[in-house]
């Protein structure tokens, strides 16, 4: 039933990983199966067998061709280098050539202790796995690149947090786990060759379009500063989405930054409420530094990070080279601003650009900010006053004084567009969702399955796997915590 393996990463040179079998657990069960992205990544699926795979998604039992490893990495976390991270309790089963033909890296995460563990005990608790679960999955059908879920395990086994607490295994699927945190490890140590192996891997998997003529033909300085480039425009491109979701990552470190673009490490993050730019959910974030509206000047922070470590490569002059890269770090900002304009378009309606379309968007999300909307239901029921205006939408905004100063100013500007109301209305509808993991929605199904009941848990996944279009039944699911039941803190 396993699709074959092409191994990759496990070939590379001894140094890069650490070879590591997954340590056993008690008595795996199979709690969660992502079918269709199974399908995707070739599974079998009429040989499908839920004993079987508890097997293998525990890391009890290895599917042919594996070759598990730890992979070595670094990291910036919270803006203090740590030359040695890596895989404390991941494990890399190997690389998949998906149905699409594209390279895709599974790894289970909770599998036990590494070499590189540092003390910690190398599991994972159910509730996190369960929350990367729908987390991942409700980013991938928001159109948001991300890693993906396939199954999750029980183990058991109990693991300590805070409490006491079931285990568990996530069985996480990526267009590769290279991080920036992965080229910070090897120049840490001066090892240019190990960097320049990864950038040449980085730009074979995820950017093969510099393998073409024009670049093959420039120096490997331009070749180096091109990949560094192409993995700003991406994380440009993500970062923008998260902010149109109000998405809040909440530890953005360098070794949570990946090469290939895609949100990657759902510890304690969580999408806002009630619009305030400066909203921090994270336990461990004390000084604010991954708030909502840090988000990209921190990834560009990650992204200078990454061109550092490529520094030795890009040019014999050192410090043409640092400025070569410099120049490069700074276009992150318009390159950003333009993703973020696209996004906020979209989100207002507006398929047509006009000089006036920031302001115009700035003035919205100040409203929403006086007003302290929900960022997600204000622009859902925006859609729903494109000619008047809509209780729905009012009945959002505290104070709708903001509100209602702009929503001439937006008609005016909708009237300029080629579409009528009805087709503006529609596609609001299919950018701006209705359902998104709201944390209090998101912590009942996890208390929940920690009492091995997984029906909230099962009911939430279907309710995200659509969350466009309005499910008869489930209004309550699109709504905001109760105060009683707001979410401020999220632990990883
Ligand atoms: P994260 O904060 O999830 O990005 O993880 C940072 C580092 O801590 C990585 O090296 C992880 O492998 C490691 N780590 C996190 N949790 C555990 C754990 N329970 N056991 C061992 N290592 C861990
Ligand atoms: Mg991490
Ligand atoms: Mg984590």
């Amino acid at each position: 039933m396993f699709p074959e393996f092409t191994l990759r990463y496990a070939r590379l040179p001894e140094h890069f990983f650490l070879r590591f079998d997954p340590v056993p657990v008690k008595s795996p069960r199979l709690v969660a199966f992502n079918r269709p992205l199974a399908e995707e990544l070739g599974f079998d699926l009429d040989a499908f067998d839920a004993d079987q795979a508890a097997e293998w998604f525990s890391g009890n039992a290895m599917p042919q061709g594996a070759d598990p490893v730890a992979q070595a990495y670094a990291g910036h976390q919270f803006g203090h280098f740590n030359p040695r991270l890596g895989d404390g309790r991941a494990v890399l089963l190997g690389e998949v050539v998906d149905r699409a033909g594209r390279l895709r890296d599974i790894q289970l995460k909770g599998a036990g202790m590494t070499p590189f563990s540092r003390g910690a005990d190398g599991r994972a608790p159910l509730g996190p796995v369960l929350r990367e679960y729908l987390v991942s999955e409700a980013m991938h059908v928001l159109g948001v690149p991300t890693t993906r879920a396939l199954a999750a395990v029980t183990t058991g086994e109990r693991v300590f947090r805070r409490v006491p607490e079931p285990g568990a295994v996530l069985t996480r699927v990526a267009t590769s786990h290279l991080r920036v945190g992965t080229f910070q490890y090897f120049a840490a140590r001066d090892d240019v060759e190990a960097v320049r192996t990864l950038a040449e891997m980085a730009i074979e998997r995820h950017y093969p379009h510099l393998l073409g003529p024009e670049l093959a033909e420039v120096d490997e300085g331009e070749r180096y500063l091109a990949l560094v480039e192409a993995v700003a425009a991406r994380q440009a491109r993500l970062v923008a989405r998260w902010m149109g979701l109000g998405f809040i990552h909440g530890v953005m470190n360098t070794d949570n930054c990946s090469i290939a673009g895609e949100t990657i490490d759902y510890g304690p993050c969580a999408f806002m409420e009630a619009y305030d730019p400066a909203t921090v959910f994270s336990s461990i974030d004390e000084g604010g530094r991954y708030a909502y509206r840090n988000q990209p000047w921190i990834a560009q922070w990650n992204l200078a990070r990454l061109a550092e470590t490529l520094i030795p490569l890009i040019d014999d002059d050192q410090e043409r080279a640092v400025a070569r890269a410099t120049e490069l770090i700074k276009r992150f900002e318009p390159l950003y601003e333009a993703e973020w304009l696209a996004v906020m378009r979209e989100k207002l309606g507006l398929a047509t650009e006009e000089e006036c379309d920031r302001a115009l968007v700035e003035a919205f999300l100040e409203a929403m900010k006086a007003g302290r909307a929900d960022f997600t239901l204000a622009f859902r029921r925006l859609g729903e006053a494109v000619e008047e205006d809509a209780p729905a939408l009012l009945e959002r905004f505290e104070n709708d004084e903001g509100l209602r100063a702009w929503l001439p100013g937006w008609r005016e500007r909708l009237a300029r567009e080629d579409a009528g109301p009805a087709s503006i209305a529609e596609r609001m509808r299919a950018v701006n969702p209705l359902y998104i993991p709201r944390n209090h929605r998101v912590e009942e199904a996890l208390a929940a399955a920690a009492e091995d009941d997984f029906a909230p848990f099962d009911t939430l996944r279907e309710v995200l796997a659509d969350p466009f279009t309005e499910q008869p039944g489930r209004e309550a699911y699109a709504q905001p915590a109760p105060p009683t039941e707001a979410v401020f803190r999220t632990f990883c």
